[in-house]
């Protein structure tokens, strides 16, 4: 709740005529309770985990002949029950745990100092404070993902995240409830140590929930504007994770992938894609036959 009654009040106490953005978040939120406001992340985590998946998976169920070439394991083909089954699965968790977590969560979002007043933040400020929740969730996320990979972490929670072998991007948030809160743990730490806007916190939220979505697409579209970002993994990098399964041991880092170059855990698909790239020189027509883009792994069984 903003600390002013009139949009003049916020203006005097600001020293300055408001941007058009400040105006709106003023008419909309001046009266409106901190924690209602952190609590429409949950209203936004619902529509992103509805419709982030949504375009791929309509794609391919109503097309997937055009879409085949873009798929990194065209074996693979789930039913339009396999995908709501999906979808119903990752809701209950989400009602279990996820909305549970955002709304119990609250003090700690306080207590960091994430705000919902005025000024709102500039966009190279929200830029460079995503940056850095980006790289901190990437990193403590690989150490947590790769201890996730010994034997009593796997067998006990991991493995439910693993039952996707060739996933889809509603199995993005799909796992075991003590994974959804461990990784609540990543996903904090860049707002606690650079706090800043709500509007930033609710960004960060729904951005790396949608770039986990992108990763766990099952496809590689040559279009996709994540190739620009420097030592971005994608949907292929990990892919190859889920594709390997348990015995994993490569690719565990979430979003970059210099993590893995650093401590040598992708090697196996680093061989992986040289082998593969030998057998496209071998055999030529080897992908156009398989009509695959050269990264479908089931092509190896
Ligand atoms: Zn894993
Ligand atoms: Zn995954």
């Amino acid at each position: 709740m903003l600390p002013w009654a009139t949009a003049a009040e916020a203006e005097a106490a600001l020293g300055r005529a408001m941007t058009p953005a400040e105006a709106l978040w003023f008419r909309y939120t001046a009266a409106a309770p901190d924690y209602y406001l952190y609590c429409l992340n949950i209203l936004f985590l619902l529509v992103v985990f509805t419709l982030a998946p949504l375009p791929v998976a309509l794609l391919e169920l109503r097309a997937p002949r055009a879409v085949e070439p873009y798929k990194l394991q065209p074996r693979v083909r789930l039913s339009r029950a396999e995908f709501l089954k999906c979808y119903g699965d990752v809701m209950r968790i989400f009602f279990l745990v996820i909305g549970p977590l955002q709304l119990v969560s609250y003090p700690a979002v306080k207590m960091v100092g994430i705000h919902t007043g005025l000024p709102l933040p500039s966009l190279g400020e929200m830029a460079a404070q995503l940056t850095v929740y980006f790289l901190v969730e990437d990193y403590l996320n690989y150490w947590i993902h790769r201890l996730l990979h010994g034997e009593w972490g796997y067998e006990k929670i991991h493995r439910i995240h693993h039952e996707y072998t060739a996933p889809i991007g509603f199995a993005a948030p799909y796992a075991h409830w003590a994974e959804v809160l461990i990784l609540g743990i990543p996903s904090f730490a860049g707002p606690a140590i650079a706090p800043g806007h709500m509007i930033t916190f609710w960004l960060w939220i729904m951005l790396r929930q949608m770039e986990a979505i992108d990763t766990h697409s099952g496809f590689d579209f040559p279009f996709s504007l994540t190739k620009y970002i420097p030592f971005y993994g994608g949907a292929e990098y990990h892919d190859y994770h889920h594709y390997v399964g348990g015995q994993s041991q490569s690719n565990f880092a979430s979003v970059f992938t210099y993590c893995d170059y650093l401590y040598g855990t992708d090697k196996g698909y680093r061989f992986h894609k040289a082998y593969l790239a030998k057998l496209k020189d071998l055999a030529p027509s080897y992908s156009e036959k398989e009509g695959a883009n050269g990264f479908s792994y089931a092509k190896l069984d």
